[in-house]
């Protein structure tokens, strides 16, 4: 494993992909996803200045946290279970897979304990069949016009993860429906809802993604190979 080329090749391929868009390299940020590897391969990451660094599971994410603390932006990518949220408040700079409004609810009680304000995306899973159409807009209306009016938490954008096994259409599909409903969303002007990022894409789709605007990518597999 040849961490510090791997993380070169893939930098270059996200800055071709922003290029080939129309699009500002700098405006795509990676989430090295380190949920495969120790703390210490985490920290070579870190070293080769890739400050962002993504767990999906709770107790993973915080045996790191012990080794690195807060040295590095944590991101939570994975699914939260509601009784977990105490654990990693203050910890993560962005909870991506706030995906109730019960969590989100979780989540802003124990950030006002805290005194903090946490920055969270809200996941959606996209069908990527062109047939259907994605997110329920009816359903998605309601949910913004109450996490709104939540205190402690700061909606930041968007994440979704395409179907496993989709075909490319699909998967773009996935991405593109993703970005219209976070046009939709930004349209309505919520309190306290800022559609400032899409977290969409990962190893074997971040090119597609950066095509349909993803600001972050969660790559995992491709730097760890
Ligand atoms: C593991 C994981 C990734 C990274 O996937 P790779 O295919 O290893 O790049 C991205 N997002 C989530 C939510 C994950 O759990």
């Amino acid at each position: 494993m040849n961490i510090l080329a791997n993380i070169e090749e893939i930098k270059q391929r996200m800055s071709h992909a922003a290029s080939a868009a129309g699009r500002a390299p700098e405006d795509v940020t990676l989430v090295a996803v380190t949920k495969t590897v120790d703390a210490l391969c985490a920290k070579k990451v870190l070293e080769a200045g890739v400050l962002n660094l993504g767990e999906n599971r709770v107790q993973v994410f915080l045996d790191k946290y012990d080794v690195l603390g807060n040295e590095p932006r944590w991101h939570l990518i994975g699914h939260l279970q509601t009784n977990k949220v105490k654990y990693i408040i203050g910890k993560v700079q962005l909870i991506h897979s706030v995906d109730s409004l019960h969590l989100a609810e979780e989540i802003s009680k124990k950030a006002q304990n805290s005194g903090i304000v946490q920055n969270v995306l809200v996941q959606f899973n996209i069908s990527g069949e062109e047939s259907k159409s994605g997110a329920d807009a009816d359903e998605a209306k309601a949910l913004f016009e109450k996490l709104s009016c939540l205190k402690g938490i700061s909606v930041r954008g968007l994440m979704t993860m395409a179907p496993l096994r989709a075909t490319e259409t699909e998967t773009r599909h996935v991405f593109e429906e993703l970005r219209l409903l976070s046009e939709q969303i930004a349209k309505e002007g919520y309190d306290n809802v800022f559609m400032e990022h899409l977290s969409m894409g990962m190893s074997g789709d971040f090119e597609a993604a950066i095509r349909e605007g993803a600001t972050l990518v969660r790559i995992g597999n491709a730097l760890f190979k």
